[in-house]
């Protein structure tokens, strides 16, 4: 296992979200941690940081529920994680 792996499974697991490796290449298929739909996948080729900051930039995009799973696991992650921000990204939505 890598490093950099670590670093992006704990970057998506605070979000809720698990890393499941794909049959080929160095994509991960990512999981909803709640209900093990899939929402998307990521690459490994990612520089140390990069994970945790291409989270932090889809903030609002996960509070507004524009990303992430259907049964709404990571806009309430996103809640939890700052809650004043979460709110303010799904005013601005609305
Ligand atoms: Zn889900």
């Amino acid at each position: 296992m890598s490093e950099i792996l670590d670093e992006i499974r704990d970057a998506y697991d605070l979000w809720g979200i698990r890393l499941e490796a794909a049959t080929y290449g160095t994509y991960y298929r990512l999981i909803c941690g709640r209900c093990g739909n899939p929402i998307g996948c990521v690459g490994d080729k990612l520089l140390p940081g990069m994970a945790q900051h291409m989270l932090e930039d889809q903030f609002s995009l996960y509070a507004a529920g524009l990303i992430g799973c259907k049964c709404g696991y990571q806009s309430e992650r996103a809640r939890a994680i700052d809650a004043v921000r979460a709110d303010a990204a799904r005013a601005n939505l609305a």
